[in-house]
């Protein structure tokens, strides 16, 4: 295998071998843009040192070939004493990812070669400020030094000079810095910092590759369910100096706004400064349109560059860049992160633009994105006291307490808290304490700081730069400009669409888009919300080109009205058992204490009327459309008192001599329902057929309900359920006395009813005889949440909270089946019965119901298997239309 490629030989579509940032060099590189020369160590030499613990045998004469070809290119050699050749060795998976080894510069320098890059470059200052940047990074990061121990140095440099940034350091102050650095190095290591410029450039590389399996690593590749054994690259790249003078600088571009999608000139810049200074908030930054000013030339290529690159990759780019005495040089690119926002607006803009076509617009978003849409904001009209204002980095409104570290932060969330994280600015060490968080507030940094780029990426709201907030995160507090104090605990608001920062708790209202759901705000108006625009072309797009329907799981008309204006094209699982609760919950227990036909009869009597009168109204909020009533499928003993309560009543009464009897019938009931596991007892269609007359009489309510609406000159498309069914003759038994009610209420009222009658498949069973089944069902719904539990013999109510954590740790499951389709297992299941139902009966209705069918990558699954509609929560409803578009497009 070939493990090292040059800028030239690669392209931006070798993300998988050349990681994101060495795929984009190269592309960059062959678009003839400014590029410095270098090449790029590929991902499979990682996964050969990560597998056997040492680099391929072949690596090291490769990097040699291809270090001598970039060292005649530029005339030099690394580390040369008269005049260095310097790199940088930088990180670059397919996905990028904080927590990595960050990037190591100026390598190649020495005290052998100091003074040859003072003497080329004619500035002292900068060939030292260089050598201490090198042995702070290295050490830090390639020999594992505390960094503090740096930074404490710098720090005391400042403080003996009594200058506030370190541009203010001269020569001989870098100088005896370095002397400082190496002795921190020679102290920490054991070892004094490597002179030999290949063998700093070695150990850098198998720094990046180690960086792979750092714990940060791992948790942000967990939180993002990139997959463990892809590795990283390495790029090995020729140095260009931000810091050579004040016509020298570095910077962040967005070739549009990555939190609204409007186009402009996006970005921070700093002049005579290098690498990450610009993102890590240790200067004030300036606007990027500012750059025009400072440099017109530079700032005029960097506009066409930009312009460049978005009409190439056809979507938002992000850039960072630097200048070398009035020389542009790009360092690197990406199609860049954005708000669930922007996403919308820059796929219609691009479509606008011709740049795209609409099914390309739909793979631009996703329905996490839209989720994340319809979150609550504040409300504005609320009176609510503002005690600061940041840069909006990632919308959303977050309220919870104060913390002011990632610890407590973690803590207090464990023990269900709310807490807003509040730090000066966050590095990679804070990544669980924002993962914790509601919201993250930071008082330093910039669009393009650690905590907006990271909140971004995980939807999490996010306020940093809030310069006016003094935070003090010894002291766990913070002070606002008049004086008002925040400790630890007291309540926050922070909104990252507007950047503000109130104390205390202000209200939250619906998002736009919601309201535009809702049908309270027209996307048509001509003041409509730009988001809410987008957002509606971007529906109809996916409805125009999906296949599958949506349905609601909805019990009840209100829930019922909602799905249908969310989009619903009926209801795929209405539970009956919610109507069995409130002031019915004594009806049932009549029912179950009932020692006669009689009782039982007069029992079910009076459920009647109530179940029928919530079929008519369902029935005529979805009129037109389907509605799947599901048969009772609990069991009974969840309608009953609970055994202890009930015991201690009985007992007490016992004691007072008090009149129990009714007491203790129910006591003796809920004895003789009390089951081990009662998922696997007496529910579903088992219910039916031990209970004479319980299915008989919600059969009876569906039709005459039914048929009430008919007579209304309503069009009820009523479908029922038998749940829980393993075998045929289950179905068939139910089926027969369920066709014998409703043949009795057509005849009774006059009318054909067309009701159809169908089964869930949640069992193991069920799904692998479904040929079978399907000569008795019109309809088969995929109940995947007892599906997934039967197949895995998971009880969903305990395991989350007791192993679950320990398999994703382990890395079992990526992500909980009950939460994503386990494709392999239980989707195919669904698979294989889809199939044979079909094959017995091919105008077979196939939907899914359950949580699973409001899943983005699950949508996209029961696409792919051919059914004909998934069902989800009102709320999802919007999301599941989407997957169904993208899917299909
Ligand atoms: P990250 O993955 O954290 O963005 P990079 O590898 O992009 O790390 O490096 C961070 C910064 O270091 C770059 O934005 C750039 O400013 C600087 N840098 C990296 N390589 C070079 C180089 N060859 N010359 C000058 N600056 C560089
Ligand atoms: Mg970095
Ligand atoms: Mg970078």
């Amino acid at each position: 295998a070939k493990f090292v490629y040059d800028f030239t030989e690669g392209n931006k579509d070798l993300k998988d071998l050349l990681g994101g940032k060495g795929a984009n060099l190269a592309e960059m590189t062959n678009l003839g843009l400014p590029v410095p020369p270098g090449f790029t160590i590929t991902t499979e030499a990682c996964k050969v040192y990560l597998e056997s613990g040492t680099e391929p045998a072949a690596l090291r004469a490769e990097v040699s070939q291809h270090l001598d070809a970039l060292e005649q290119k530029m005339g030099k050699k690394l580390g040369q004493a008269d005049d260095p050749l310097l790199v940088s060795v930088r990180s670059g998976a397919k996905f990028s990812m904080p927590g990595m080894m960050d990037t190591v510069l100026n390598i190649g320098l020495s005290d052998a070669s100091v003074s040859g890059l003072a003497a080329q470059a004619g500035d002292e200052r900068f060939a030292w400020d260089s050598y201490r940047r090198l042995i702070q990074m290295f050490g830090k990061t390639v020999l594992g030094v505390d960094g503090e121990l740096f930074e404490e140095a710098l720090e005391e440099a400042k403080r003996a000079k009594g200058v506030r940034v370190d541009v203010e350091l001269d020569a001989a102050d870098l100088k005896s810095l370095v002397a400082h650095f190496k002795d921190v190095v020679a102290k920490e290591t054991g070892r004094d910092f490597p002179q030999d410029p290949r063998e700093q450039m070695d150990l850098a590389i198998r720094a990046v590759f180690d960086s792979w399996n750092t714990d940060r690593a791992k948790l942000y590749r967990r939180q993002e369910r990139i997959p463990g054994d892809l590795g990283t690259a390495v790029n090995v790249c020729s140095m260009v100096f931000g810091n050579l003078g004040p016509d020298s600088g570095t910077g962040v571009a967005f070739t549009r706004d990555p939190a609204s999608g409007q186009q402009g000139v996006y970005g921070d810049y700093l002049q005579n400064a290098q690498g990450e200074d610009v993102v890590a908030g240790i200067r004030n930054t300036v606007p990027l349109a500012d750059l025009e000013q400072i440099d017109k030339a530079s700032y005029d290529e960097l506009m066409q560059i930009m312009e460049t690159l978005e009409t190439h990759y056809k979507d938002l780019c992000d850039i960072e860049f630097t200048i070398e005495r009035g020389k542009l040089w790009m360092l690197q690119t990406r199609v860049g992160k954005r708000t669930a926002g922007a996403a919308f607006r820059i796929a219609t803009q691009l479509v606008d633009q011709g740049l795209i076509d609409e099914a390309e617009a739909l793979q631009r978003v996703n329905g996490a994105q839209l989720a994340q849409l319809m979150f609550p904001r504040f409300d504005l009209g609320a009176k609510a006291e503002t005690i600061g204002r940041g840069i909006a980095a990632s919308p959303g409104a977050a309220v919870g307490k104060a913390v002011f570290d990632s610890y407590t932060a973690v803590k207090w969330s464990r023990s269900g808290e709310k807490v807003i994280l509040i730090r000066r600015e966050t590095n990679p060490d804070d990544l669980n304490g924002m993962i914790a968080a509601e919201g993250i507030l930071t008082s330093r940094g910039g669009k393009t700081s650690h905590a907006a780029v990271v909140a971004r990426g995980m939807g999490k709201t996010c306020v940093c730069g809030a310069e006016e907030l003094e935070v003090d995160t010894k002291a766990r507090r913070m002070t606002t400009q008049d004086g008002t104090v925040i400790e630890e605990g007291d309540v926050v608001s922070i909104d990252g669409s507007t950047g503000k920062v109130y104390a205390g708790e202000v209200p939250v209202v619906p998002s736009p888009v919601v309201e535009y759901f809702e049908g309270r705000m027209h996307a048509g108006a001509e003041d409509a919300d730009e988001l809410v625009k987008a957002v509606h072309r971007i529906m109809a797009y996916a409805d125009r080109v999906r296949r599958l329907r949506v349905r609601a799981n909805a019990d009840n008309a209100e829930d019922a009205a909602r799905a249908r204006r969310f989009g619903a094209q009926g209801i795929g699982l209405c539970r009956t058992e919610h109507m069995f609760l409130g002031e019915r919950r004594e009806m049932v227990e009549r029912l179950i204490l009932a020692d006669t036909d009689a009782d039982k009869d007069a029992a079910l009597e009076e459920l009647l009327p109530l179940q029928k009168a919530d079929f008519i109204e369902l029935f005529e909020s979805m009129d037109g459309l389907p509605v799947t009533v599901r048969l009772l499928d609990p069991p009974l003993h969840e309608f009953l008192p609970d055994i202890t309560d009930l015991s201690v009543r009985v007992a007490l009464a016992e004691a007072r001599h008090e009149k129990h009897e009714n007491d203790l019938r129910l006591l003796q009931a809920v004895h003789k329902l009390h089951e081990q596991n009662p998922m696997l007892g007496l529910r579903g269609v088992r219910l039916g057929l031990v209970i004479p007359g319980l299915f008989a009489m919600q059969v009876r309510a569906i039709a005459e309900a039914a048929a009430e609406r008919k007579n209304a000159k309503g069009d009820p498309r009523a479908e029922i359920m038998i749940p829980l069914v393993g075998t045929v003759q289950e179905l068939e038994i139910v089926r027969e006395e369920a066709e014998q009610v409703i043949a009795e209420v057509e005849k009774t009222h006059g009318v054909e009813l067309k009701l159809t009658l169908g089964t869930m498949i949640e069992l193991p069973r069920a799904a692998l005889t479904a040929g079978q089944i399907a000569e008795s069902a019109d309809f088969f719904s995929f109940g995947t949440n007892d599906l997934t539990q039967t197949v895995w013999g998971f009880s969903r109510d305990d395991v989350e909270a007791s192993f679950f954590t320990a398999y994703l740790e382990k890395g079992i499951f990526g992500v909980s089946p009950f939460e994503t389709i386990d494709k392999d297992g239980v989707g195919s299941l669904v698979r294989n019965a889809a199939a044979a139902g079909r094959a017995t009966r091919p105008d077979l209705k196939l939907g899914v119901c359950g949580e699973h069918g409001g899943d983005p990558e699950s949508v996209h699954f029961f696409h792919e298997v051919g059914l004909d509609y998934v069902s989800c929560s009102p709320f999802r409803i919007p999301v599941a239309r989407l997957e169904a578009g993208r899917a299909a497009a």
